[in-house]
């Protein structure tokens, strides 16, 4: 569905046009043809309106469903709520013939009728499943290389199934495969699949409600979370308002929060200043900060070794019990080594004594079902290390001895004399010594002097 009507909702506009702005910018970068109807109300909500009168919120969703049907559409919202209201009326509906014939004789008054024979759809959903996660990530042109983000899908994307069916209700994937697209590392936490709790608000217990965005903020700050991202105006009122109220009561809390077309935007390419992320309550700049610091590094990075294949072996893990160097010394950890490299600490490892514990045994490569191997990205380390003028001195002081000699030791011609063996002829030292440049300083007698 390329062509669709947009149903904002009212939080959006009301209180997050920035959250507008950004996933306008996702649908026409997109290729996406969305109609704006007139005549729409509150989809409505089910907390507020529900409660009171269930008539009267089926008959409200019925409309608004209506209105889209006869421009002869399907509808996308950026709405968990909106989602949930209209997933859930459109299956009462289609259960409740009676209901449906009722309502309807109502809408006929304004010329509307509701069949239920329209796609409704979440702007995630549209996403993962009409875009499709590789199509995405072809429009990339920045990717969040390095960041790493949590993701609160918020119940009313996924439940109550069987209104909604769209990914598992309490095992989602769809949306972490979305932000993984855009190059971030997506980063579990224990309380995802917890609700917000931002209902709570609504019925007057605030203190119910900051205690549920506390628990969560603070167990995706713990997990090392650069970013919250999430798909519902509500949730984000919950994690980035209610997180600036927190911080106001002094709570160690500093989780920047996006919205999904927030993120996708500033992948393809848009400014800050332009999605207008100044407007959250809840800072964006370190996380900006982090990710021009980290698109750096990866610059640097891809400069030495082949990124894509060092993100394999750091997401595969595979041979790391096989290491022997590892079954004597649990702390050299190969692939730890690797996710500090494509995490950005490129100068951090080559000054760091512990990957000239890899023995270049191979044993590595040969456990590899992709005949990667990590040897090759150690050697390569200990070269960058020489460079910069770290690594065992003895490793140095060889090499020096070698381009002088073209040995590593001079021949006991005492003991030998006593074995009967015969002197050795000249060796190649000298040859060696004007071939290699003896009389140049080694990069670690350089950096000593
Ligand atoms: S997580 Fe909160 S705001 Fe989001 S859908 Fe659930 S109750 Fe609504
Ligand atoms: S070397 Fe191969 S088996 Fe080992 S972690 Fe890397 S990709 Fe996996
Ligand atoms: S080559 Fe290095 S990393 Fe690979 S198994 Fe041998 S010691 Fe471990």
């Amino acid at each position: 569905m390329r062509e669709f009507a947009v149903f904002w909702g009212c939080t959006i506009p009301a209180r997050f046009p920035f959250i507008e702005k950004s996933t306008r910018v996702v649908f026409e970068d997109l290729g996406a043809t969305v109609h704006e109807l007139a005549g729409h109300t509150c989809c409505p909500e089910g907390t507020l309106v529900k409660a009171n009168d269930e008539d009267a919120f089926y008959t409200a969703a019925a409309r608004n469903l209506a209105i889209v049907e006869k421009a002869e559409l399907g509808v996308v919202t950026p709405c968990n709520g909106c989602y949930s209201t209209f997933k859930e009326a459109a299956s009462h509906l289609r259960s409740d013939w009676r209901s449906r014939e009722r309502i309807n004789e109502r809408l006929a008054t304004e010329e509307l009728h509701y069949t239920g024979d329209l796609d409704i759809v979440h702007f995630a959903e549209w996403l993962a499943d009409t875009v499709g996660v590789g199509s995405l990530g072809a429009k990339v042109t920045k990717p969040l290389w390095g960041m790493k983000v949590a993701v609160h899908y918020g119940c009313h994307l996924l439940r109550p199934q069987p209104a909604v069916r769209w990914d598992d209700p309490l095992n989602p994937t769809k949306v972490e495969e979305l932000v993984a697209a855009l190059g971030a590392k997506v980063v579990d936490y224990t309380t995802k699949m917890q609700c917000c709790g931002g209902a709570l608000d609504r019925v007057g217990e605030r203190e119910g409600s900051l205690a549920f965005a506390r628990r969560k903020l603070y167990d995706v700050q713990n997990e090392g979370a650069d970013a919250l991202v999430v798909v519902c105006p509500s949730c984000f009122q919950q994690f980035d308002l209610n997180q600036a109220a927190l911080q106001r009561a002094n709570e160690d809390v500093h989780v920047p929060v996006f919205y999904l077309s927030e993120l996708i935007a500033l992948a393809m390419g848009h400014a800050p200043a332009e999605l207008g992320l100044d407007m959250h309550r809840v800072p964006v700049d370190s996380f900006l900060a982090k990710w021009e610091a980290r698109t750096g590094d990866k610059q640097r990075l891809a400069e030495h070794f082949d990124v894509a294949l060092l993100a394999k072996c750091d997401s595969c893990q595979a041979c790391k019990d096989d290491c022997p160097v590892c079954k004597v010394d649990p702390t050299f950890q190969p692939n730890d080594i690797i996710a500090a490299l494509l995490a950005g600490n490129l100068d951090a490892i080559v000054a760091d004594g512990q990957l000239w514990k890899c023995l270049e045994c191979y044993t590595c490569q040969e456990m590899c079902h992709s005949r990667i191997g990590m040897a090759d990205v150690f050697r390569q380390l200990k070269e960058l290390s020489l460079e910069g003028g770290h690594g065992p001195e003895s490793v140095a002081a060889a090499y020096a001895e070698f381009l002088k000699t073209g040995a590593l030791g001079k021949p006991r011609e005492g003991a030998r004399k006593k074995l009967g063996l015969e002197p050795l002829p000249e060796g190649g030292g000298d040859a060696i010594a004007r071939l290699l440049g003896a009389n140049e300083p080694s990069p670690l007698s350089a950096e000593k002097e």
